[in-house]
């Protein structure tokens, strides 16, 4: 027996109707059949479990890879009266935790995919119901993936030991060849996989050789209203753009992880709280971040993937309103990433070189940047947005072609 979606929905989470294909996700889950739904950053997908935990009887299981995300996670689940806990290696209340869990009076129970493998806690779970496994970051699992952690793989053999309990696998970023993968790895059939709309309308792409990137950065904030972010590849990179735009008078603070803990945290606050502020940040900065009103995003150098850039980029604009993504890349950045495949497993060669090819495919086209990305994620857009830099104006051909000769030159 579980309540009605609709009438939780509304009492528990305060939204007035569902988005996209969540209803469609929460359907599947609580008729207890295995999903996966890759859906985009800010689509709402920890709602697509969090609903059905809470309607359903039993502890939702959710995996989760990072320590800190879980606790924004639970943060939140918590504001809304959702009883949950995190059982992990920095919480002090972890007995508390299990005698609630065993007690029955936990709806979400978030915990690292490591401790999958610990034979204590299998056993814990078999001590009290469970209503759902909710694997998050699902693109985790798979080698093709653009982030794969191999803890993920200790997953199967706990869900195989419950295969009652209904399994939701989420991503936002996984493409056809990765959803294969998660489907295969986490057991979910073929008509288990739902995916939302990738297009971000609201969000306008520039992609432009790179020449002196501080001036081209100078030249976008010159122009654009903040909040912003620009990503900078290394740490050292981060420091020396920070300083240098900020000699423009603009607040811009940097954000890298080899900050004090304080430092930044300090700078996120005050980039979360502030309408004008500029962060400069590695690849790091962002996940987890809840700022709607984020106006634009340059990256000061090639992203690992395009999963990356489009993640990356969709931290603007999620409140719907106009906003940009600069991408400055230089031939130098394919030789690096040409050079850092080398070193990698080879039997990851392959999966790494298809990700480059495709990043090549995206900075080098001619045409609609968003009709790249969309195809990407196996959707099937129209020739040109009218949104982008190409749609907007058109690159005359002697100019791709230049483009092009000086990326396969690299
Ligand atoms: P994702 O994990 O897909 O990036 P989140 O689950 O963090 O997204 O949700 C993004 C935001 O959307 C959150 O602020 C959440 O409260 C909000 N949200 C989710 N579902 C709905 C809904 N049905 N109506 C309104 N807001 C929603
Ligand atoms: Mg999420």
């Amino acid at each position: 027996m579980s309540a009605d979606p609709i009438s939780v929905l509304r009492a528990t989470f305060g939204f007035s109707g569902f988005r996209g294909v969540q209803e469609q996700v929460v359907e599947r889950v609580l008729s207890g059949r295995n999903t996966l739904a890759v859906m985009p950053t800010g689509a709402g997908k920890s709602l697509t479990y969090q609903l059905p935990a809470v309607a359903m009887p039993g502890t939702c299981l959710v995996i989760s890879p990072l320590i800190a995300l879980m606790h924004d996670q639970l943060r939140a689940a918590e504001a809304v009266g959702i009883r949950a806990a995190t059982l992990t290696s920095v919480d002090d209340n972890r007995e508390e935790t299990v005698a609630r869990y065993r007690r029955g009076e936990l709806d979400l129970l978030y915990v690292a995919p490591e401790r999958a493998s610990s034979e204590g806690f299998r056993n814990l779970l078999r001590a009290a119901p469970l209503s759902l496994f909710a694997i998050d970051e699902a693109h985790c699992v798979s080698e093709w993936g653009h982030d794969f952690r191999p803890d993920y793989r200790l997953l199967r053999p706990m869900l195989d030991m419950f295969p009652d309990v209904p399994r939701l696998a989420l991503t936002a970023t996984a493409d056809a060849h990765t959803r294969a993968d998660i489907l295969e790895q986490l057991g979910i059939p073929q008509d288990g996989l739902i995916v939302a709309g990738f297009d971000r309308p609201n969000i306008r792409y520039h992609i432009a050789p790179r020449d002196s990137v501080t001036r081209q950065v100078e030249a976008v904030l010159a122009e654009q209203p903040g909040p912003g972010i620009v990503y900078a590849p290394t740490r050292a990179g981060v420091e020396r753009l920070a300083e240098k735009l900020g000699a423009k008078g603009r607040p811009v603070l940097p954000y890298h992880a080899g900050l004090d803990p304080e430092v930044r945290r300090r700078n996120q606050a005050a980039f979360v709280a502030s309408e004008e502020m500029v962060v400069v940040a590695t690849v790091a900065f962002g996940m987890g971040i809840d700022k709607p009103d984020v106006r634009f995003v340059v990256h000061a150098g090639l992203p690992k993937s395009i999963e990356g850039y489009y993640q990356e980029t969709g931290r603007a604009g999620r409140d719907g309103d106009p906003a940009v993504a600069h991408l400055f890349w230089g031939a130098d950045d394919f030789a690096r990433a040409r050079s850092r495949i080398g070193e990698v497993e080879a039997h990851r060669q392959q999966g790494e070189r298809t990700r480059l090819d495709a990043l090549a495919g995206l900075v080098e086209t001619a045409g609609c940047r968003r009709a790249v990305l969309l195809r990407h994620f196996g959707e099937d857009p129209p020739e040109t947005c009218g949104n982008c830099d190409n749609c907007l104006s058109p690159p005359k051909v002697a100019d791709a072609t230049q483009v092009a000769r000086k990326l396969l030159s690299a």
